[in-house]
């Protein structure tokens, strides 16, 4: 019977863990519990999408890895994975081969990513345009313009 490679540590075992892409987008890294979310993110459209859950990383104890076929990441998709996937890493690919990879870089505010988790918050009754400004980056931890509220960023919920 054919048994997973469990020792996680050779360069070959990362590749492949999640079929390959000709063209388009790996979000690699991200927390094992934000998989799903990250995921939901990305089937916004007609694109397929291929999702990893609990993957063997050597970074961290176990990641999610999803790829979207035929896609690059807009800046807004950006600001999003960031809130819910912080320090995962993007790389574009063209033609099977990796173009371009980076960490999703953390903006200095989030605007209109993602609802203020305060049930009493103005934005939560009105229709402003929610804003979170960072305070610490790890973990990743925002704070509301308008109720001053901190948030762990993986609670709250995308827009
Ligand atoms: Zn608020």
């Amino acid at each position: 019977m054919a048994t997973p490679d469990n020792t996680g540590t050779g360069s070959v075992s990362r590749i492949r863990q999640v079929e390959a892409i000709s063209n388009g987008t790996v979000v690699d890294h991200i927390p094992a519990s934000a998989t799903l979310k990250v995921a939901q993110l990305l089937t916004g459209s007609d694109d397929q999408v291929f999702v990893g859950m609990n993957l063997r990383s050597a970074r961290s104890q176990r990641k999610g890895v999803v790829k979207i076929a035929n896609r690059e990441l807009d800046t807004r998709t950006l600001s999003c994975l960031a809130l819910i996937a912080p320090k995962a890493t993007v790389s574009i690919i063209r033609d099977y081969a990796v173009f371009q990879k980076y960490i999703v870089p953390t903006p200095e505010r989030f605007e209109g990513i993602a609802k203020c988790a305060n049930p009493n918050c103005v934005t939560t009754h009105e229709r402003w345009t929610t804003r979170f400004t960072v305070v610490t980056q790890d973990p990743l931890l925002v704070r509301c313009h308008y109720c001053e509220r901190t948030f762990a960023a993986a609670d709250l919920a995308l827009l």
